[in-house]
């Protein structure tokens, strides 16, 4: 995969500009275009990574890194006291959209749906 074929490695490369509310040598954060919810922020590996099934085994400290980049931000959102939901969809049966690992976090309103 070309870097320039990815919107999340566009955005990760600061080609395409979006204000990034996290941002280090192997995450970057910045806010969902279309939120659904009052704080909806994805975060995501510089590397490109497909999704969770693409993950090889050098790849799982990324997960680490955007669970503590996750609690950061859900405290500097002032969300973490109430509650959060961080997830991932891994494809097509999960609605997958952008095939760039991406983790959504949530949170500002009472989170419904499945679980
Ligand atoms: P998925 O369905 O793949 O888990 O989620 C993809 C998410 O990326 C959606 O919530 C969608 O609103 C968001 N998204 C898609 N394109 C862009 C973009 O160019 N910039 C930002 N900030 N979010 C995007
Ligand atoms: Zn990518």
């Amino acid at each position: 995969m070309d870097r320039k074929d990815c919107i999340f490695c566009r955005i990760a490369d600061r080609d395409i500009p979006s204000p990034l509310l996290y941002d280090d040598e192997y995450v970057c954060a910045f806010r969902d275009l279309n939120p659904k919810a009052p704080t909806h922020i994805l975060i995501i590996p510089k590397k490109h990574v497909a999704s969770l099934a693409e993950l090889e085994e050098e790849d799982f400290e990324l997960v680490a890194r955007i669970a503590r980049v996750a609690k950061q931000l859900a405290e500097e959102e002032g969300i973490a006291e109430k509650g959060y939901r961080l997830l991932s969809n891994c494809r097509a049966d999960a609605g997958q959209e952008v095939p760039h690992l991406h983790f959504h976090l949530l949170g500002g309103r009472r989170l419904s749906d499945i679980c």
